[in-house]
């Protein structure tokens, strides 16, 4: 196995940049707001070991997770503070969770039945934040039905459960319509304001990164970025993040093309004149989205090229015809910063119809994750 990490397709990701983002997070809140990293989904596919190295020495309140084995790992790697499953915790789970110290989030009463079992079980406290659906549907206890539900949870929780916090989650607070944000805090609020006076109640939140950067009044106790912090736009009309990861690769084989030739299964670019093609090392098996064919480009030595005929799992062809100077191992950016020049990960998104957080989750195992504020090109 080759030891260069950087000699086919890697992500360059900056620690710096994402401790950045948490501090313009942080700034835009104010210091007395808790901060609950989302590193769900490998940190959003950046890594969530070196993603937790860099966000620890920024003191954040607690980690959260979508799923109890990533709250698991989490621990392996060292985390002692507060890590809060942000997801429905399937009914098996629930006992992972009490022995690891996670903080299972309540969806419904048969799960914080199962939690309270967990905790007899083991012998062992678990603290929980319930989740309550002011929208969203697709968790959380219906804010409707408070009257129905309410009452019940206050049989439930006895001495084995902490109820630390309640919560919900916005809907739309990526667009620049701000009513329904409005609308669903005030659900929050109302639901708050029926539940039994314990402690939990006391403790709220609702911010993804889109409403800690939109509306700090809505910061509650705590706010729950992700998509900022590794460098995504958070949404419309909202400032930019630094930018975290770039997706590079080698060029491998150039190639002078005479007119008519052909490039790629279907054959859907050909050679209108001399051209002069670039093979680079990366392709969908990498997470390159096969949709950027013939619409997306890459940075060759700090000037953009575009990508020509279909992508293929393992490689992707550019027309480096307008760079001249393009030679053998040459990197090619596909998005992230090079040279002066820059494709945001929202640009990629928009050519493959999708979002940025697809974007970053989508790139595989073969794409070394390399942390580094250390990057010579
Ligand atoms: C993923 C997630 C977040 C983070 O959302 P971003 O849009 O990435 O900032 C916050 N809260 C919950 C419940 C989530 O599932």
């Amino acid at each position: 196995m080759s030891t260069d990490e950087r000699a086919r397709a890697w992500v360059d990701v900056s620690p710096s940049a994402l401790q950045e983002n948490l501090q313009t997070i942080r700034k835009s809140v104010g210091p007395e707001v808790r901060i609950l990293p989302m590193v769900k989904a490998d940190a959003y596919g950046l890594g969530v070991k070196e993603a937790f190295g860099a966000l620890e020495p920024m003191d954040p309140w607690g980690y959260g997770v979508a799923a109890v084995e990533e709250g698991l790992e989490l621990r392996e790697i060292g985390a002692s503070r507060p890590i809060l499953i942000c997801s429905p915790v399937p009914m098996e789970s629930y006992i992972d969770a009490v022995e690891s110290g996670l903080t299972p989030s309540v969806s419904d009463l048969d799960g914080l039945l199962a939690l309270r079992t967990a905790c007899r079980d083991l012998g062992r406290r678990a603290r929980f934040h319930l989740e309550i659906d002011t929208g969203i549907g697709r968790a959380g206890l219906d804010w409707r039905r408070v009257a129905e539900w309410g009452p019940k949870l206050d049989d439930i929780v006895d001495s084995s459960l902490i109820w630390e916090g309640c919560y919900t989650h916005f809907h739309s607070a990526d667009g620049l319509d701000e009513g329904s944000l409005d609308d669903q805090w005030r659900r929050l609020q109302e639901t708050v304001a029926r539940l039994p006076s314990r402690p939990g109640a006391s403790f709220v939140h609702a911010c993804n990164s889109p409403g800690a950067l939109r509306r700090a009044d809505l910061a509650g106790d705590m706010v729950r970025p992700g998509i900022f912090l590794y460098g995504g736009v958070a949404g419309a009309g909202l400032p930019a993040p630094t930018p975290v990861a770039s997706l590079r690769a080698r060029i491998v084989l150039l190639k002078e093309a005479s007119p008519g030739s052909t490039v790629g299964y279907g054959s859907t670019h050909t050679a209108s004149g001399p051209e002069r093609w670039a093979t680079a090392a990366i392709g969908y098996g990498d997470g390159l989205p096969r949709l950027l064919g013939n619409l997306g480009e890459g940075v060759v030595r700090g000037k953009r090229a575009p990508i020509i005929g279909r992508i293929s799992m393992d490689v992707t062809v550019l027309d480096v015809t307008g760079v001249p100077d393009t030679g053998l191992g040459d990197v090619v950016t596909f998005f992230g910063r090079s040279e002066g020049e820059e494709i945001s990960v929202e640009e990629v998104a928009d050519h493959a119809q999708t979002i940025n957080y697809e974007i970053l989750t989508g790139l595989t195992r073969r794409v070394p994750r390399i942390w580094t504020d250390d990057v010579g090109y």
